[in-house]
């Protein structure tokens, strides 16, 4: 089987119905792949349980489909897929570069410093579990070895991980496979060549390309589309209650998305049926032209009319 030049995907977490933040991450994956002629998948990150809405997975896909956001193959749907998420787990075990924690959430909040995403684990537990206690999640042992990517958009990237992030946990003490290493083995899985995704995961990249190493996997490359955030910078999200796009003007709201990434429509392609829509975006797609910032003001909500 001949492999793609070109794969890309979109995955979701169904923690809510998609809105103006999701749409940008659909359009922007889905854009660079077709007017490349790649592929574009889409996986449904399902995995947070606590998390996930019933009902919201569902309401995406269709979404997607009455957007003309139509993908290839069939959906993966990581709740399904939790053998493989335990068989990297098992290697990373077997390597030595994961360890069993039974720190809380306080215990490290209380010795630890402040790094890119949130506090930097203190080590309690590298050399093992201390007297009595417990293991509740488990992490991957970090180095000092700098860990860097050339992102298509926002430039050279790089994080010492054992400094800047700490030991990171890939099975949470809740049971759960932490996204870190679900998504690594999804995109290697799913043979994923290039991730079009927000540049709110610019800073988890590092942690990902460190596990695929470690798992001998291979890297895609990565590009980080600015995120959509309201005046108060808070990221258009489920928790900051964005409201979902609407089904019944999509052309218009796709053209706001495409203005949002600085594809400049012309004004009345707003009128114009799905299918033309998509032939002019697909025919002016230019990265070139993306901002290369890691997030933007969306004013108004004007694009959620
Ligand atoms: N499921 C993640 C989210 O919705 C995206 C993961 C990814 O694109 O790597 O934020």
């Amino acid at each position: 089987e001949d492999k793609p030049l070109y794969r890309g995907r979109f995955a979701p977490s169904p923690t809510g119905p998609l809105h103006f933040g999701s749409l940008v991450a659909a359009v922007g994956s889905f854009l660079e792949a077709r007017s490349r002629s790649g592929e574009w998948l889409v996986r449904m990150e399902d995995l947070d349980l606590p998390r996930t809405v019933p009902g919201a997975a569902d309401d995406i896909l269709r979404t997607l489909d009455a957007f003309g956001l139509h993908w290839d193959g069939v959906v993966m749907v990581q709740s399904a897929r939790n053998e493989a998420y335990r068989a990297a787990l098992d290697e990373l075990e077997k390597l030595g570069a994961a360890y069993p924690c039974a720190c809380t959430r306080k215990e490290i909040a209380d010795s630890a410093i402040s790094g890119i995403d949130g506090p930097v684990y203190p080590g309690i537990c590298r050399a093992g579990l201390p007297e009595g206690r417990a293991p509740r999640a488990v992490r991957v042992r970090t180095d000092l070895t700098p860990v860097g990517f050339e992102d298509a958009l926002q430039g050279h990237i790089s994080q010492i991980l054992e400094s800047e992030v700490g030991d990171f946990v890939v099975r949470r003490a809740d049971g759960l496979f932490a996204y870190q290493i679900a998504v690594v083995v999804d995109d290697a899985e799913q043979a994923i060549t290039h991730i079009v995704r927000g540049a709110d995961l610019l800073d988890s990249t590092p942690r990902q390309i460190y596990l695929q190493k470690l798992l001998s996997l291979p890297t895609p490359s990565y590009l980080h589309l600015p995120v959509a955030v309201n005046e108060r910078g808070e990221k258009l999200s489920k928790q900051t209650l964005a409201p979902a796009v609407n089904m019944v003007n999509s052309v218009a709201q796709l053209c706001e998305a495409l203005a949002f990434l600085n594809q400049a429509p012309p004004a009345e392609l707003k009128e114009a049926d799905l299918d033309d829509f998509w032939k002019w975006a697909i025919a002016h797609w230019r990265a070139d032209k993306l901002p290369a910032v890691r997030e933007m003001v969306l004013s108004g909500g004007k694009a959620l009319a």
